[in-house]
């Protein structure tokens, strides 16, 4: 029977594999022996291999231990985990924070804190699948509204019976389209048909923003946001992730959120090293701008070779191809070509919007993101691409 499924989803052009790279996910990694240019990591201010990152992690290891010993409401709150809580809150302008092992878990637990059986769920169709398993798991009505289409959201809280509580459901940055959400008109819709909005803003987190607070100071609405979910694990480089907002609110998840409660608290060297990374992001903009400066190189190259993109405005920079079959070789021709770019393939994306999805991060130099347009323009040659 497992077999079965396998040979089905290889006939399909979807069997996925692991493949084990031998090295940090910088710029460049050893993958199978060989060393690659990697255009795919969401380490976008290459913290994860920051000196000075790794050094807390490694002090806090040494002073705390591997582990944190046991759920955080049993004895398992350090200050690692204390000091990232006010760091989050600090950075986000919120008056506290909570943090998870993962975003998924975050995610997962903080929607279902967030409504129940009686509530409505309205989701963009194309967010993170860590958010639809909070919808389902909140046991709410769950509706999608087409991917950042205000109307069909604005029709959908029309219709709804009176006084339903009613959650809206988004990406900030979408993590495989690289576009970002109408949060100004998601704020107004919100308050106007007195729905609440839950933002998860993984990729904008670090990022996005003049100061890298997110897709919502990108957006202008930093204040109207009553509370936000990130990760910790893309530009903060570590893992883990979190959500700020009031006092009570995170009171209240401390009180009521299965994914907070039953599970071992982070370690101690990833709450260390996330702590560390936001010092970074907050005094060394420089690293927003060499990202974004590769960014622009690597979007302006592709453009001008004529590869169809999605509206991307971030670093995720998707390329459409349509097929599954069809991405997968593109994908496999650049890796034969040292470029490790991975082919997005349903059910992460709809049918026939299979993709290669590339990012950039602050540490690849102008010769790399040359290097991955080269690759791109032979594979478009040999594969009769544009
Ligand atoms: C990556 C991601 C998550 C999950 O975060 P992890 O910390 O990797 O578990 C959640 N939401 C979005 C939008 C993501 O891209």
């Amino acid at each position: 029977m497992f077999q079965d499924y396998l040979d089905q989803l290889t006939a399909q052009h979807l069997l996925r594999r692991i493949r084990p790279i031998d090295s940090a996910t910088g710029p460049t990694v050893m993958l199978e022996g060989r060393e690659v240019l990697l255009m795919a990591s969401n380490n976008y201010l290459g913290l994860a291999t920051h000196p000075d990152v790794i050094r807390a992690a490694v002090t806090a290891t040494q002073r705390y231990g591997t582990g944190a010993g046991a759920s955080r409401l049993v004895c398992g709150t350090l200050p690692p985990h204390m000091e990232l809580e006010s760091a989050l809150a600090q950075f986000k302008g919120t008056e506290s924070a909570l943090t998870f092992t993962s975003g998924y878990t975050a995610n997962i637990g903080v929607i279902p804190a967030l409504i129940g059986k009686d509530g409505l769920i309205l989701a963009d169709r194309l967010c993170h699948a860590s958010l639809i398993d909070g919808c389902r798991l909140s046991g709410a009505t769950f509706r999608v509204y087409r991917h950042c289409d205000m109307d069909h959201l604005q029709a959908l809280l029309g219709r709804r019976p009176a006084a339903q509580p009613t959650l809206i459901v988004t990406d900030g940055v979408f993590s495989m389209d690289g576009d970002i959400a109408p949060l100004s008109d998601l704020v107004a819709l919100a308050e106007r048909y007195d729905a609440r909005l839950f933002v998860d803003d993984a990729h904008g987190t670090g990022v996005m923003g003049q100061r890298g607070r997110g897709s919502a100071e990108h957006c202008g609405v930093e204040g109207r946001l009553p509370f936000q979910m990130g990760t910790l694990s893309k530009a903060l480089g570590a893992e883990g992730g979190y959500v700020v907002g009031s006092q009570a609110f995170v009171s209240y998840l401390i009180n009521s959120c299965r994914s907070f409660t039953y599970t071992t608290a982070p370690t101690p060297a990833s709450a260390a090293a996330t702590v560390e990374a936001l010092r970074i992001v907050q005094e060394e903009p420089a690293r927003r701008e060499r990202l974004w400066t590769n960014r622009n190189r690597l979007v302006r190259g592709l453009q001008d070779l004529g590869f169809p993109l999605t509206p991307t405005v971030s670093p995720i920079i998707p390329i459409l191809i349509g097929d599954a079959d069809r991405a997968l070789q593109v994908s496999q021709t650049l890796l034969a070509d040292g470029v490790y770019a991975p082919a997005i393939r349903p059910p992460t994306v709809p049918a026939e919007t299979s993709r290669i999805r590339m990012t950039v991060t602050a540490d690849h130099t102008p010769a790399h993101i040359n290097q991955a347009l080269a690759a791109l323009e032979r594979a478009a040659r040999s594969l009769a691409l544009l």
